[in-house]
């Protein structure tokens, strides 16, 4: 019998992937908690909980039940026009936890249409007021998908070369750090008063896809406070950074003057269900109110809001503030801290950081022996059971908040040996 790879190869194209010299997919069958099982029936443990979404870990038995309950009751009805239960208790609790400005949720299918309908609010709310605004400021090297708004936003050209003429128009900063926050914010001055800014998107305390890359919350508050008394409008995309990965529950609540518009997805279900949200403050909401039917935000996904989504989000956000995985996620953050003060003095690692679960190791490692270091290290972690997927020189590690001891002990190990090997 041909194995899943095999099969997969005749048909599928995949993302992300060059399929002239790519390796065939791993066939996944099963997984649970941290542990993904391949076709042979070897598991590898999820070191960053498949692309940061599954952070209560695999087929979690409270999502599942969620899910399989829903499924029963209501599978699907459209959205405009009709609502439905698991839809308003996942907006009444998300208000709850969300920073106190955001007043109403509206959702969306995935990470990029989220990031998406936020660019069409910001757009359609300076032309509902007669102000024509078409200029995006974001970061350097930010990453917030690959539709066309959110690639135009996106910093990271390599994704984005060929269809860099059909983008929309975005100046960039680079994100602040504390002795280049006066630099930026001047940057960001001359910005404004040469541009039709419109909004000011960016991905609050961690670039993740750029690797995992910090910058300074403070620095971040005053160019939010900076582009707000301009009228242009934030909008914090923590498709990465929300439901506990920062060590609070979101990265926007280390800031004291909070985004108009937050995009999330991601974590959302706990990896159950694509889906996501685009939440805004009052002010945004109530931009779009007129007698004029067209001021209204004409705007929508067919699979919007849908029912199983909000029902494993809902219980994916009740898992949240669980006393269990408040305890994990401080299990987790001192372990990390722990790894990176034995690590940080080796040689080869230039720069390790923490903050909350997620952890980074840029190294320093001489490229000619080995060709693509990148693709070398994965390899090297997954014949040692361990997935993570390295972005350039930085390994990362964010795992599922309920990983087992001795899973979190042989993530670190491979890494040591990693940095004996290379
Ligand atoms: C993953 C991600 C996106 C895109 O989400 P998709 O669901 O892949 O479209 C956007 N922004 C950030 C910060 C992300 O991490």
């Amino acid at each position: 019998m041909k194995s899943l790879s095999e099969r997969d190869k005749q048909n599928i194209w995949h993302p992300l992937t060059q399929h002239q010299t790519a390796m065939a997919p791993i066939g996944i069958v099963k997984a649970k908690g941290a542990l993904l099982w391949n076709e042979e029936g070897n598991t590898f443990i999820d070191g960053i909980a498949s692309w940061y979404t599954c952070m209560y870990g695999h087929a979690n038995e409270t999502i599942t039940a969620a899910v399989s309950a829903q499924m029963q009751r209501l599978d699907f009805v459209l959205f405009s026009g009709f609502t439905h239960e698991p839809a308003v208790k996942l907006s009444e609790i998300l208000l709850e936890i969300l920073p106190s400005n955001q007043a109403k949720i509206f959702f969306n299918d995935n990470g990029s249409t989220a990031v998406e309908a936020a660019l069409k609010m910001a757009f359609q709310y300076h032309h509902n007021k007669g102000e024509k605004r078409g200029t995006i400021i974001a970061f350097e090297d930010g990453f917030h998908g690959d539709t066309f708004g959110a690639m135009s936003a996106s910093g990271l050209s390599s994704y984005n070369g060929p269809f860099e003429d059909f983008l929309l128009k975005v100046e960039r900063i680079p994100p602040p750090q504390k002795d280049t926050t006066t630099a930026v914010l001047e940057q960001l001055d001359h910005i404004i008063e040469t541009n039709d800014c419109a909004a000011f998107i960016f991905e609050p305390l961690v670039q993740g896809a750029a690797g995992m890359k910090f910058h300074d919350a403070k620095g971040l508050d005053k160019l939010i406070e900076k582009c707000q008394k301009a009228g242009i409008i934030c909008i914090a995309d923590e498709i990465m950074t929300g439901f506990g990965k920062t060590g609070k529950n979101f990265a926007s609540d280390y800031l004291h003057h909070k985004p108009d518009l937050m995009c999330l997805s991601k974590a959302l279900t706990g990896g159950m269900f694509p889906l996501s949200i685009t939440s805004c403050s009052q002010t945004i909401f109530d931009g779009f109110l007129s007698e004029e039917v067209q001021k209204g935000f004409f705007h929508a996904h067919t699979f919007s809001a849908h029912p199983l989504g909000c029902a494993a989000a809902l219980a994916s956000v009740q898992l949240l503030s669980s006393r269990a995985i408040v305890a994990q996620k401080s299990y987790i953050e001192k372990a990390h801290k722990d790894f990176a003060k034995t690590i940080k003095n080796h040689p080869k690692v230039k720069e390790v950081r923490c903050l909350g679960v997620i952890l980074a190791v840029d190294l320093q490692i001489k490229m000619e022996r080995y060709g693509n270091l990148r693709d070398q290290l994965y390899q090297f972690f997954m014949e040692r059971g361990v997935l993570l997927r390295p972005l350039g020189n930085t390994v990362y590690v964010l795992p599922p908040f309920v990983i087992a001891n001795q899973e979190l002990e042989k993530i670190y190990e491979s890494i040591q040996s990693a940095l004996e090997h290379f």
